[in-house]
Protein backbone atom coordinates (compact mmCIF):
# COMPACT_ATOMS: atom_id res chain seq x y z
CA UNK A 1 0.00 0.00 0.00
CA UNK A 2 1.62 3.49 -0.65
CA UNK A 3 0.59 6.11 1.12
CA UNK A 4 0.95 10.06 0.37
CA UNK A 5 1.61 12.82 1.61
CA UNK A 6 1.36 17.07 1.03
CA UNK A 7 4.62 17.92 -0.71
CA UNK A 8 5.50 21.44 1.08
CA UNK A 9 8.65 23.47 1.11
CA UNK A 10 10.59 21.09 -0.10
CA UNK A 11 9.58 18.36 2.11
CA UNK A 12 6.56 15.55 2.56
CA UNK A 13 4.69 16.56 5.42
CA UNK A 14 1.59 15.32 7.46
CA UNK A 15 -0.29 18.21 7.75
CA UNK A 16 -3.07 18.80 10.02
CA UNK A 17 -5.97 16.58 8.94
CA UNK A 18 -7.19 13.18 10.36
CA UNK A 19 -9.34 12.60 6.69
CA UNK A 20 -7.80 9.75 3.96
CA UNK A 21 -8.97 8.83 1.14
CA UNK A 22 -8.10 5.23 -0.60
CA UNK A 23 -6.44 5.34 -3.61
CA UNK A 24 -7.54 2.10 -6.02
CA UNK A 25 -6.22 -0.31 -9.09
CA UNK A 26 -8.79 0.06 -11.04
CA UNK A 27 -7.95 -3.32 -12.55
CA UNK A 28 -8.22 -5.79 -9.57
CA UNK A 29 -10.94 -2.90 -7.44
CA UNK A 30 -8.61 -3.27 -4.40
CA UNK A 31 -7.20 -0.32 -2.19
CA UNK A 32 -3.89 0.55 -3.71
CA UNK A 33 -3.17 3.42 -1.20
CA UNK A 34 -3.95 5.35 0.53
CA UNK A 35 -3.67 9.83 1.11
CA UNK A 36 -4.10 12.09 3.89
CA UNK A 37 -6.45 14.86 2.65
CA UNK A 38 -5.90 18.78 3.50
CA UNK A 39 -7.62 21.20 5.64
CA UNK A 40 -7.84 24.60 4.93
CA UNK A 41 -4.51 24.87 7.95
CA UNK A 42 -2.22 22.77 5.01
CA UNK A 43 -3.72 24.81 2.18
CA UNK A 44 -2.32 27.91 4.11
CA UNK A 45 0.75 26.25 5.01
CA UNK A 46 1.48 25.15 1.17
CA UNK A 47 0.29 29.06 0.34
CA UNK A 48 2.62 30.55 2.68
CA UNK A 49 5.89 28.45 1.88
CA UNK A 50 4.97 29.43 -1.80
CA UNK A 51 5.03 33.48 -0.78
CA UNK A 52 8.17 33.20 0.73
CA UNK A 53 9.78 31.48 -1.76
CA UNK A 54 8.32 33.77 -4.34
CA UNK A 55 10.41 36.48 -2.67
CA UNK A 56 13.20 34.91 -3.85
CA UNK A 57 12.07 32.80 -7.50
CA UNK A 58 10.49 36.23 -8.58
CA UNK A 59 13.28 37.58 -8.74
CA UNK A 60 15.52 34.88 -10.33
CA UNK A 61 17.35 35.58 -13.83
CA UNK A 62 15.19 34.13 -16.94
CA UNK A 63 18.25 31.86 -17.79
CA UNK A 64 18.11 30.48 -14.06
CA UNK A 65 14.46 29.02 -14.79
CA UNK A 66 15.56 28.10 -18.49
CA UNK A 67 18.18 26.07 -17.04
CA UNK A 68 16.18 24.21 -14.41
CA UNK A 69 13.56 23.86 -16.83
CA UNK A 70 16.04 22.11 -18.80
CA UNK A 71 17.04 19.76 -15.63
CA UNK A 72 13.89 18.87 -14.68
CA UNK A 73 12.88 18.07 -18.66
CA UNK A 74 16.00 15.12 -18.87
CA UNK A 75 14.53 14.06 -15.04
CA UNK A 76 11.23 13.40 -16.90
CA UNK A 77 13.28 11.17 -19.94
CA UNK A 78 15.08 9.33 -17.15
CA UNK A 79 12.06 8.36 -15.12
CA UNK A 80 9.77 8.03 -18.33
CA UNK A 81 9.15 4.45 -17.24
CA UNK A 82 8.38 4.70 -13.61
CA UNK A 83 6.13 7.87 -13.88
CA UNK A 84 4.05 5.59 -16.83
CA UNK A 85 3.72 2.91 -14.00
CA UNK A 86 2.54 4.88 -11.63
CA UNK A 87 -0.28 6.39 -13.73
CA UNK A 88 -1.00 3.08 -15.27
CA UNK A 89 -1.48 1.56 -11.44
CA UNK A 90 -3.58 4.54 -10.43
CA UNK A 91 -5.56 4.95 -13.68
CA UNK A 92 -5.98 2.01 -15.28
CA UNK A 93 -4.54 2.97 -18.43
CA UNK A 94 -1.82 0.83 -20.72
CA UNK A 95 1.64 1.75 -19.81
CA UNK A 96 1.95 3.14 -23.68
CA UNK A 97 -1.08 4.94 -23.15
CA UNK A 98 0.35 6.73 -19.95
CA UNK A 99 3.85 7.02 -21.60
CA UNK A 100 2.41 9.35 -24.67
CA UNK A 101 0.84 11.94 -21.60
CA UNK A 102 3.95 11.53 -20.14
CA UNK A 103 5.52 12.92 -23.52
CA UNK A 104 2.41 15.07 -24.44
CA UNK A 105 3.15 17.02 -20.75
CA UNK A 106 7.02 16.84 -21.21
CA UNK A 107 6.71 18.44 -24.04
CA UNK A 108 5.37 21.82 -22.46
CA UNK A 109 8.28 21.69 -20.42
CA UNK A 110 10.51 21.72 -23.51
CA UNK A 111 8.23 24.87 -24.39
CA UNK A 112 8.96 26.61 -21.15
CA UNK A 113 12.93 26.34 -21.78
CA UNK A 114 12.39 28.33 -24.30
CA UNK A 115 11.45 31.38 -21.75
CA UNK A 116 13.94 33.66 -21.81
CA UNK A 117 13.15 33.72 -25.76
CA UNK A 118 9.36 34.20 -25.38
CA UNK A 119 9.36 37.05 -22.14
CA UNK A 120 11.43 39.51 -24.56
CA UNK A 121 9.22 42.56 -23.86
CA UNK A 122 8.90 45.19 -27.45
CA UNK A 123 10.74 48.78 -27.35
CA UNK A 124 9.70 51.64 -29.26
CA UNK A 125 12.51 53.69 -30.16
CA UNK A 126 11.27 57.79 -30.25
CA UNK A 127 7.81 57.23 -29.72
CA UNK A 128 8.22 61.36 -29.27
CA UNK A 129 10.92 63.66 -29.44
CA UNK A 130 13.23 62.05 -26.77
CA UNK A 131 10.77 59.46 -25.22
CA UNK A 132 11.16 55.67 -25.62
CA UNK A 133 8.46 53.22 -24.69
CA UNK A 134 8.93 49.65 -24.10
CA UNK A 135 6.43 46.98 -22.24
CA UNK A 136 7.57 43.74 -20.77
CA UNK A 137 5.50 41.37 -17.99
CA UNK A 138 5.93 40.41 -14.91
CA UNK A 139 4.84 36.99 -12.93
CA UNK A 140 1.82 37.44 -10.81
CA UNK A 141 2.93 35.50 -7.24
CA UNK A 142 1.68 32.80 -6.38
CA UNK A 143 -0.56 30.43 -8.08
CA UNK A 144 -2.68 27.52 -7.68
CA UNK A 145 -3.73 24.32 -10.13
CA UNK A 146 -6.46 21.75 -9.44
CA UNK A 147 -6.68 19.25 -11.79
CA UNK A 148 -8.95 16.09 -12.87
CA UNK A 149 -8.02 12.35 -12.77
CA UNK A 150 -7.90 11.46 -16.45
CA UNK A 151 -4.23 12.88 -17.44
CA UNK A 152 -1.93 12.33 -14.05
CA UNK A 153 0.99 14.18 -15.52
CA UNK A 154 -0.13 15.92 -18.08
CA UNK A 155 -2.61 18.36 -17.03
CA UNK A 156 -0.79 19.52 -14.49
CA UNK A 157 2.53 20.29 -16.62
CA UNK A 158 -0.12 22.19 -19.29
CA UNK A 159 0.38 24.64 -15.88
CA UNK A 160 3.29 24.33 -13.55
CA UNK A 161 6.72 24.48 -16.19
CA UNK A 162 5.25 27.81 -17.54
CA UNK A 163 3.95 29.32 -14.25
CA UNK A 164 7.26 28.93 -12.93
CA UNK A 165 9.51 29.52 -15.84
CA UNK A 166 7.76 33.00 -15.79
CA UNK A 167 8.65 33.28 -12.26
CA UNK A 168 5.62 32.54 -9.94
CA UNK A 169 5.35 30.04 -7.49
CA UNK A 170 2.86 27.23 -7.35
CA UNK A 171 0.08 24.73 -5.66
CA UNK A 172 -0.99 21.83 -7.01
CA UNK A 173 -4.11 20.06 -5.53
CA UNK A 174 -4.12 16.76 -8.06
CA UNK A 175 -6.98 14.63 -8.19
CA UNK A 176 -7.33 12.43 -4.99
CA UNK A 177 -7.69 9.35 -7.70
CA UNK A 178 -4.15 9.43 -8.57
CA UNK A 179 -1.95 11.24 -6.39
CA UNK A 180 1.36 9.27 -7.16
CA UNK A 181 2.19 11.02 -10.52
CA UNK A 182 2.39 14.52 -8.92
CA UNK A 183 4.68 13.48 -5.83
CA UNK A 184 7.61 12.05 -8.27
CA UNK A 185 7.22 15.37 -10.45
CA UNK A 186 7.64 17.07 -6.66
CA UNK A 187 11.08 15.41 -5.97
CA UNK A 188 12.28 15.76 -9.53
CA UNK A 189 11.90 19.31 -9.18
CA UNK A 190 13.72 19.27 -6.49
CA UNK A 191 16.60 17.29 -8.26
CA UNK A 192 16.56 19.85 -10.90
CA UNK A 193 17.90 22.35 -8.20
CA UNK A 194 14.29 24.30 -7.94
CA UNK A 195 14.01 26.32 -4.68
CA UNK A 196 12.12 24.80 -1.71
CA UNK A 197 8.70 26.30 -1.94
CA UNK A 198 8.08 26.94 -5.64
CA UNK A 199 6.08 23.86 -6.14
CA UNK A 200 4.11 22.55 -3.52
CA UNK A 201 1.59 19.23 -3.23
CA UNK A 202 -1.24 19.07 -1.38
CA UNK A 203 -3.56 16.32 -1.46
CA UNK A 204 -7.18 17.04 -1.05
CA UNK A 205 -10.86 17.23 -2.14
CA UNK A 206 -13.47 20.05 -2.02
CA UNK A 207 -12.01 21.43 1.60
CA UNK A 208 -9.12 22.64 -0.01
CA UNK A 209 -10.12 23.47 -3.49
CA UNK A 210 -12.32 25.76 -1.59
CA UNK A 211 -9.69 27.05 0.90
CA UNK A 212 -7.58 27.57 -2.12
CA UNK A 213 -10.27 29.94 -3.90
CA UNK A 214 -10.74 31.39 -0.34
CA UNK A 215 -7.20 32.11 -0.38
CA UNK A 216 -6.36 35.87 -0.01
CA UNK A 217 -2.57 35.48 -1.31
CA UNK A 218 -3.39 33.48 -4.45
CA UNK A 219 -3.46 35.96 -7.38
CA UNK A 220 -4.41 33.03 -10.27
CA UNK A 221 -6.00 29.61 -10.38
CA UNK A 222 -6.12 27.06 -12.95
CA UNK A 223 -8.56 24.20 -13.18
CA UNK A 224 -9.31 21.33 -15.54
CA UNK A 225 -11.78 18.83 -14.32
CA UNK A 226 -16.02 18.45 -15.43
CA UNK A 227 -17.81 21.60 -15.88
CA UNK A 228 -20.04 21.64 -12.56
CA UNK A 229 -16.51 21.70 -10.71
CA UNK A 230 -15.11 24.56 -13.48
CA UNK A 231 -18.43 26.69 -12.74
CA UNK A 232 -17.95 26.74 -9.16
CA UNK A 233 -14.49 27.02 -9.37
CA UNK A 234 -15.02 30.31 -12.03
CA UNK A 235 -16.93 32.02 -9.89
CA UNK A 236 -15.19 31.45 -6.40
CA UNK A 237 -11.92 32.45 -7.72
CA UNK A 238 -13.07 35.19 -9.13
CA UNK A 239 -15.81 36.31 -6.06
CA UNK A 240 -12.21 36.59 -4.30
CA UNK A 241 -10.17 38.61 -7.25
CA UNK A 242 -8.22 36.06 -8.99
CA UNK A 243 -7.28 35.26 -12.44
CA UNK A 244 -8.86 32.46 -13.35
CA UNK A 245 -9.18 29.75 -15.97
CA UNK A 246 -11.35 26.71 -16.01
CA UNK A 247 -11.89 23.92 -18.53
CA UNK A 248 -14.36 21.54 -18.11
CA UNK A 249 -16.03 18.81 -20.09
CA UNK A 250 -16.78 18.20 -23.58
CA UNK A 251 -19.11 16.07 -25.86
CA UNK A 252 -16.81 15.86 -28.77
CA UNK A 253 -18.48 14.70 -31.65
CA UNK A 254 -16.71 13.39 -35.63
CA UNK A 255 -18.46 14.17 -38.35
CA UNK A 256 -18.08 11.76 -41.33
CA UNK A 257 -18.73 12.65 -44.56
CA UNK A 258 -19.94 10.40 -47.27
CA UNK A 259 -16.37 11.12 -49.57
CA UNK A 260 -14.54 10.49 -46.26
CA UNK A 261 -12.67 7.38 -46.16
CA UNK A 262 -14.43 4.77 -44.44
CA UNK A 263 -12.13 2.90 -43.20
CA UNK A 264 -10.01 5.55 -41.68
CA UNK A 265 -12.64 7.27 -40.44
CA UNK A 266 -13.79 3.74 -38.19
CA UNK A 267 -10.08 3.57 -37.31
CA UNK A 268 -9.37 6.51 -36.33
CA UNK A 269 -13.24 6.76 -34.55
CA UNK A 270 -12.55 3.52 -32.58
CA UNK A 271 -8.85 4.57 -31.18
CA UNK A 272 -10.41 7.85 -30.09
CA UNK A 273 -13.36 6.64 -28.46
CA UNK A 274 -12.21 3.93 -26.33
CA UNK A 275 -8.26 4.69 -26.02
CA UNK A 276 -8.18 5.21 -22.31
CA UNK A 277 -11.51 3.77 -21.98
CA UNK A 278 -13.34 6.76 -23.07
CA UNK A 279 -11.66 9.10 -20.84
CA UNK A 280 -10.00 11.76 -22.22
CA UNK A 281 -11.37 15.07 -22.61
CA UNK A 282 -10.83 15.13 -26.54
CA UNK A 283 -12.31 11.32 -26.72
CA UNK A 284 -15.11 10.89 -29.71
CA UNK A 285 -18.21 10.34 -27.90
CA UNK A 286 -20.32 10.93 -30.80
CA UNK A 287 -20.44 10.38 -33.99
CA UNK A 288 -22.48 12.22 -36.75
CA UNK A 289 -22.75 10.23 -39.36
CA UNK A 290 -23.80 12.04 -42.42
CA UNK A 291 -26.34 10.94 -45.23
CA UNK A 292 -24.95 7.62 -46.74
CA UNK A 293 -21.83 7.13 -45.05
CA UNK A 294 -24.02 6.17 -42.22
CA UNK A 295 -24.91 1.78 -42.82
CA UNK A 296 -21.41 0.84 -43.89
CA UNK A 297 -19.48 3.41 -41.48
CA UNK A 298 -21.33 1.52 -38.55
CA UNK A 299 -20.28 -1.90 -39.85
CA UNK A 300 -16.74 -0.72 -39.82
CA UNK A 301 -17.01 0.32 -36.43
CA UNK A 302 -18.77 -2.55 -35.56
CA UNK A 303 -15.84 -5.32 -36.67
CA UNK A 304 -13.31 -2.70 -35.23
CA UNK A 305 -14.92 -2.32 -31.35
CA UNK A 306 -15.49 -5.94 -31.71
CA UNK A 307 -11.65 -6.34 -32.12
CA UNK A 308 -10.48 -3.98 -29.24
CA UNK A 309 -8.56 -6.10 -26.50
CA UNK A 310 -9.82 -5.06 -23.02
CA UNK A 311 -7.56 -6.04 -19.90
CA UNK A 312 -4.96 -4.61 -17.42
CA UNK A 313 -3.30 -1.75 -18.42
CA UNK A 314 0.37 -3.43 -17.81
CA UNK A 315 -0.47 -6.53 -20.48
CA UNK A 316 1.79 -5.50 -23.53
CA UNK A 317 -1.75 -6.52 -25.72
CA UNK A 318 -4.15 -4.34 -23.65
CA UNK A 319 -5.30 -1.82 -25.81
CA UNK A 320 -7.85 -0.47 -23.29
CA UNK A 321 -8.09 -0.73 -19.80
CA UNK A 322 -10.37 -0.21 -16.58
CA UNK A 323 -12.41 2.70 -16.09
CA UNK A 324 -11.28 4.89 -13.19
CA UNK A 325 -13.67 4.01 -10.28
CA UNK A 326 -16.61 1.51 -9.70
CA UNK A 327 -18.86 4.70 -10.08
CA UNK A 328 -17.70 5.64 -12.88
CA UNK A 329 -18.23 1.66 -14.46
CA UNK A 330 -21.94 1.55 -13.05
CA UNK A 331 -22.66 5.29 -14.78
CA UNK A 332 -21.66 3.75 -18.04
CA UNK A 333 -23.79 0.96 -17.90
CA UNK A 334 -26.27 2.83 -16.39
CA UNK A 335 -26.21 4.86 -19.64
CA UNK A 336 -26.19 2.18 -21.90
CA UNK A 337 -29.63 0.92 -20.38
CA UNK A 338 -30.85 3.94 -20.93
CA UNK A 339 -29.94 4.43 -24.05
CA UNK A 340 -31.27 1.30 -25.28
CA UNK A 341 -34.70 2.50 -23.29
CA UNK A 342 -34.66 5.66 -25.29
CA UNK A 343 -34.68 3.38 -28.38
CA UNK A 344 -30.84 3.31 -29.74
CA UNK A 345 -29.62 0.05 -31.46
CA UNK A 346 -26.87 -1.20 -28.74
CA UNK A 347 -24.73 -2.33 -31.34
CA UNK A 348 -22.56 -4.12 -29.36
CA UNK A 349 -22.48 -4.22 -25.55
CA UNK A 350 -19.58 -4.15 -23.15
CA UNK A 351 -21.78 -4.13 -20.11
CA UNK A 352 -21.05 -8.00 -19.31
CA UNK A 353 -17.28 -8.19 -20.03
CA UNK A 354 -15.69 -9.70 -17.58
CA UNK A 355 -11.44 -9.88 -17.34
CA UNK A 356 -10.36 -13.22 -16.39
CA UNK A 357 -8.80 -13.07 -12.86
CA UNK A 358 -10.07 -9.67 -12.75
CA UNK A 359 -13.73 -10.14 -11.70
CA UNK A 360 -13.54 -7.18 -9.13
CA UNK A 361 -11.81 -4.48 -11.70
CA UNK A 362 -14.00 -1.67 -12.90
CA UNK A 363 -14.06 -2.83 -16.97
CA UNK A 364 -17.30 -2.12 -18.81
CA UNK A 365 -16.19 -3.22 -22.63
CA UNK A 366 -16.35 -0.38 -25.82
CA UNK A 367 -19.70 -0.22 -26.27
CA UNK A 368 -21.45 0.93 -29.65
CA UNK A 369 -25.16 2.58 -29.85
CA UNK A 370 -26.83 3.67 -33.23
CA UNK A 371 -29.78 6.02 -33.92
CA UNK A 372 -28.84 7.73 -31.27
CA UNK A 373 -31.20 11.47 -30.98
CA UNK A 374 -30.36 14.53 -29.63
CA UNK A 375 -32.87 14.20 -26.43
CA UNK A 376 -31.34 11.65 -24.75
CA UNK A 377 -29.14 11.48 -22.06
CA UNK A 378 -26.80 8.95 -23.39
CA UNK A 379 -26.29 12.65 -25.74
CA UNK A 380 -27.28 15.12 -23.75
CA UNK A 381 -24.86 13.93 -20.63
CA UNK A 382 -20.81 13.39 -20.87
CA UNK A 383 -19.97 9.75 -19.94
CA UNK A 384 -16.75 9.65 -19.89
CA UNK A 385 -16.03 5.90 -20.79
CA UNK A 386 -15.68 3.92 -23.59
CA UNK A 387 -19.07 4.54 -25.16
CA UNK A 388 -19.30 5.64 -28.96
CA UNK A 389 -22.98 7.21 -29.78
CA UNK A 390 -23.93 7.30 -33.79
CA UNK A 391 -26.12 9.94 -34.55
CA UNK A 392 -27.58 10.25 -38.29
CA UNK A 393 -28.12 13.42 -40.58
CA UNK A 394 -28.85 14.16 -44.06
CA UNK A 395 -25.61 16.71 -44.96
CA UNK A 396 -23.13 18.92 -43.67
CA UNK A 397 -25.66 21.56 -42.36
CA UNK A 398 -27.59 19.73 -40.47
CA UNK A 399 -23.92 18.06 -38.85
CA UNK A 400 -22.64 21.80 -37.78
CA UNK A 401 -25.82 22.73 -36.05
CA UNK A 402 -26.22 19.49 -34.42
CA UNK A 403 -22.73 20.37 -33.27
CA UNK A 404 -23.44 23.96 -32.38
CA UNK A 405 -26.42 23.30 -30.03
CA UNK A 406 -24.54 21.40 -28.10
CA UNK A 407 -23.37 23.11 -24.62
CA UNK A 408 -20.07 21.88 -24.39
CA UNK A 409 -17.07 23.09 -27.50
CA UNK A 410 -14.00 21.04 -26.47
CA UNK A 411 -12.88 19.25 -29.87
CA UNK A 412 -14.36 18.09 -32.68
CA UNK A 413 -12.86 16.54 -36.42
CA UNK A 414 -14.58 15.73 -39.35
CA UNK A 415 -13.38 13.19 -41.64
CA UNK A 416 -13.80 14.45 -45.44
CA UNK A 417 -11.63 14.12 -48.70
CA UNK A 418 -13.10 17.88 -49.72
CA UNK A 419 -10.76 20.77 -48.83
CA UNK A 420 -14.05 23.02 -49.41
CA UNK A 421 -16.07 20.88 -46.78
CA UNK A 422 -13.36 20.87 -44.04
CA UNK A 423 -13.07 24.84 -44.84
CA UNK A 424 -16.45 24.99 -44.33
CA UNK A 425 -16.67 23.35 -41.27
CA UNK A 426 -13.19 24.54 -39.48
CA UNK A 427 -15.09 28.25 -39.57
CA UNK A 428 -18.32 27.60 -38.85
CA UNK A 429 -18.27 24.85 -36.19
CA UNK A 430 -18.19 26.89 -32.43
CA UNK A 431 -15.70 24.86 -30.63
CA UNK A 432 -12.34 25.46 -29.64
CA UNK A 433 -10.08 22.53 -31.36
CA UNK A 434 -10.80 20.88 -34.82
CA UNK A 435 -9.70 18.19 -36.56
CA UNK A 436 -9.01 17.78 -39.84
CA UNK A 437 -9.42 13.59 -40.32
CA UNK A 438 -7.35 14.03 -37.22
CA UNK A 439 -9.76 13.02 -34.22
CA UNK A 440 -8.05 13.88 -31.34
CA UNK A 441 -6.94 17.78 -31.83
CA UNK A 442 -4.87 18.20 -28.67
CA UNK A 443 -2.77 21.24 -29.92
CA UNK A 444 1.07 20.70 -29.03
CA UNK A 445 2.83 22.86 -26.36
CA UNK A 446 3.64 25.42 -28.35
CA UNK A 447 -0.11 26.12 -28.95
CA UNK A 448 -2.83 27.00 -26.66
CA UNK A 449 -5.78 24.15 -25.59
CA UNK A 450 -8.53 25.29 -24.92
CA UNK A 451 -12.44 24.53 -25.75
CA UNK A 452 -15.58 27.14 -26.18
CA UNK A 453 -18.84 27.69 -24.42
CA UNK A 454 -19.20 24.83 -21.46
CA UNK A 455 -15.64 23.62 -21.44
CA UNK A 456 -13.82 26.46 -20.65
CA UNK A 457 -14.91 29.62 -17.73
CA UNK A 458 -12.49 32.73 -18.30
CA UNK A 459 -10.21 34.01 -21.08
CA UNK A 460 -7.48 32.61 -21.69
CA UNK A 461 -6.82 28.60 -23.25
CA UNK A 462 -4.04 26.84 -21.36
CA UNK A 463 -0.11 26.16 -22.19
CA UNK A 464 1.93 28.15 -24.87
CA UNK A 465 1.56 31.40 -25.55
CA UNK A 466 -2.16 32.27 -23.60
CA UNK A 467 -0.86 30.23 -20.50
CA UNK A 468 2.19 33.08 -20.47
CA UNK A 469 -0.13 35.63 -20.79
CA UNK A 470 -2.36 33.97 -17.79
CA UNK A 471 0.64 33.67 -15.63
CA UNK A 472 2.38 37.40 -16.44
CA UNK A 473 0.62 41.52 -15.94
CA UNK A 474 1.82 43.61 -18.54
CA UNK A 475 3.94 46.68 -17.61
CA UNK A 476 4.70 49.65 -19.92
CA UNK A 477 7.64 51.86 -19.32
CA UNK A 478 7.42 55.59 -20.90
CA UNK A 479 11.28 57.23 -20.36
CA UNK A 480 12.64 60.22 -20.97
CA UNK A 481 16.07 61.32 -20.55
CA UNK A 482 15.93 64.98 -20.85
CA UNK A 483 19.14 67.19 -21.52
CA UNK A 484 19.94 69.39 -18.89
CA UNK A 485 19.36 72.29 -21.10
CA UNK A 486 16.27 70.79 -22.37
CA UNK A 487 12.98 72.70 -22.65
CA UNK A 488 10.70 71.18 -20.21
CA UNK A 489 8.07 70.87 -23.15
CA UNK A 490 5.40 70.97 -19.95
CA UNK A 491 1.80 71.83 -20.70
CA UNK A 492 -1.63 71.30 -19.42
CA UNK A 493 -3.10 69.48 -22.49
CA UNK A 494 -3.19 66.28 -23.01
CA UNK A 495 0.00 65.07 -24.10
CA UNK A 496 0.94 63.79 -27.50
CA UNK A 497 3.97 62.77 -29.69
CA UNK A 498 5.89 65.20 -30.79
P1 LIG B 1 -13.79 16.49 -11.33
O1 LIG B 1 -14.43 17.75 -11.76
O2 LIG B 1 -14.60 15.52 -10.52
O3 LIG B 1 -12.49 16.79 -10.45
C1 LIG B 1 -11.53 17.73 -10.86
C2 LIG B 1 -10.88 18.34 -9.62
O4 LIG B 1 -11.88 19.02 -8.86
C3 LIG B 1 -10.23 17.30 -8.71
O5 LIG B 1 -9.01 17.81 -8.26
C4 LIG B 1 -11.23 17.16 -7.58
O6 LIG B 1 -10.63 16.86 -6.34
C5 LIG B 1 -11.91 18.51 -7.52
N1 LIG B 1 -13.31 18.44 -7.10
C6 LIG B 1 -14.17 17.40 -7.30
N2 LIG B 1 -15.37 17.69 -6.78
C7 LIG B 1 -15.28 18.93 -6.25
C8 LIG B 1 -16.22 19.78 -5.57
N3 LIG B 1 -17.47 19.41 -5.35
N4 LIG B 1 -15.79 21.00 -5.18
C9 LIG B 1 -14.51 21.40 -5.40
N5 LIG B 1 -13.59 20.62 -6.02
C10 LIG B 1 -13.98 19.41 -6.45
O7 LIG B 1 -13.22 15.78 -12.65
P2 LIG B 1 -12.57 14.34 -12.80
O8 LIG B 1 -13.63 13.30 -12.67
O9 LIG B 1 -11.36 14.21 -11.96
O10 LIG B 1 -12.08 14.42 -14.32
C11 LIG B 1 -12.91 14.18 -15.42
C12 LIG B 1 -13.52 15.46 -15.95
O11 LIG B 1 -12.49 16.36 -16.33
C13 LIG B 1 -14.34 15.24 -17.21
O12 LIG B 1 -15.48 16.04 -17.13
C14 LIG B 1 -13.42 15.71 -18.32
O13 LIG B 1 -14.08 16.13 -19.49
C15 LIG B 1 -12.73 16.84 -17.65
N6 LIG B 1 -11.48 17.18 -18.30
C16 LIG B 1 -11.46 18.29 -19.07
C17 LIG B 1 -10.31 18.63 -19.73
C18 LIG B 1 -10.24 19.85 -20.60
O14 LIG B 1 -9.17 20.15 -21.07
N7 LIG B 1 -11.32 20.57 -20.82
C19 LIG B 1 -9.15 17.84 -19.59
C20 LIG B 1 -9.21 16.71 -18.77
C21 LIG B 1 -10.39 16.39 -18.13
Amino acid sequence: MSSYQHWIDGAHTAGSGTRTADVFDPATGQASGQLLLAEPADVDTAVSAASRAFETWGQSSVTTRARIMFAFRELLVQHEDELAAVISAEHGKTIDDARGEVVRGREVVEFACGIPQMLKGEYSDQVSGGIDSFSFRQPLGVVAGITPFNFPIMVPLWMHPIAIATGNTFVLKPSERVPGASDLVARLYQQAGLPDGVFNVVHGDKVAVDAILDHPDIAAVSFVGSTPIAQHVHEGASRTGKRVQALGGAKNHAVVMPDADLDYAADHIVAAGYGSAGQRCMAISAVVAVGPAADTLVDKIRERTRAVHVGVGTDPDTEMGPVVTRAARDRVVDHIGQGETAGATVVVDGRDLVVDGHEEGFFVGPTLLDHVTTDMNVYTEEIFGPLLAVLRVDDLTQALDLINANPYGNGTAVFTSSGEIARTFQRAVQVGMIGINVPVPVPMAFHSFGGWKNSLFGDHHIHGPEGIRFYTQGKVVTTRWPHVDEESLAQLNFPTAK
